[in-house]
């Protein structure tokens, strides 16, 4: 099963492809952080895009295509990828479908996370990461159980991302409302997009893609 998570930043995107992969034995591929990964490394993708991350601008169409589509071509993807945070324009849409189909693969379901706009920023400007592992926490809706210590690893460093701050998330919103959210009303025609409410606990929201999928284990 290929399928893709849609919905802005701070929809729980990432959260929630993390639990569907696990439940599912597929792979998650985020290009945000296949590009954190290239800056982080110094690459000249990694170079390409930093500046344009930091600003939450959107990182050229034919730089996200060719990760992603070398990508797929990896043993770990057979049994199918859940795409987080690809596509985000309709010519990344094009170029998807067209991979996919050229590797006689094919795309399952696109799940959209309805969230409240007015929350987004909120959720967004507290989030911060176990360094160590990569458990996601949030200042107010989810802290570690000890203060400063990782429940999952018991790391006491944690990292947070460099553009979720106000001001940058503002313009990401703007962004996916001018260039992603197209997509939603694309899905839909072609027949594949499945809503889910993004706005209940973890859990929930899991629960509900694991229903619309008609998968419920
Ligand atoms: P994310 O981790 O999905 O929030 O992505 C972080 C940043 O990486 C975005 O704000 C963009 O600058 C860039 N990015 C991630 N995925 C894409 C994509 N599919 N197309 C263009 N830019 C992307």
């Amino acid at each position: 099963m290929n399928l893709i998570l849609l919905g802005p930043p701070g929809a729980g995107k990432g959260t929630q492809a993390k639990t569907i992969a696990a439940k599912y034995g597929l792979l998650q591929l985020s290009t945000g952080d296949m590009l954190r990964a290239a800056v982080a490394a110094g690459t000249d993708v990694g170079r390409r895009a930093k500046a344009i991350m930091d600003r939450g601008g959107l990182v050229p169409d034919e730089i996200v295509v060719g990760l992603i589509a070398e990508r797929i071509d990896q043993p770990d993807c057979r049994n199918g990828v859940i795409f987080d945070g690809f596509p985000r324009t309709l010519a990344q849409a094009d170029a998807l479908e067209a991979t996919l189909k050229q590797k006689g693969k094919a795309l399952d379901a696109v799940v959209e996370l309805r969230v409240d706009d007015t929350k987004l920023v909120e959720r967004i400007v507290g989030r911060f990461t176990c360094a160590k592992c990569g458990e996601g926490y949030h200042d107010r809706f989810k802290r570690p159980k000890v203060r400063g210590v990782c429940d999952i690893c018991q790391s006491t460093e944690f990292t947070r991302r460099p553009d979720d701050n106000a001001e940058t998330v503002t313009r990401r919103l703007m962004v996916y409302y001018r260039e992603t959210s197209p997509l939603v009303g694309y899905y839909y025609c072609k027949g594949t997009l499945k809503e889910v409410d993004g706005m209940g606990p973890i859990d929930q929201v899991a629960r509900q893609i694991g229903e619309v999928l008609g998968r419920t284990k």
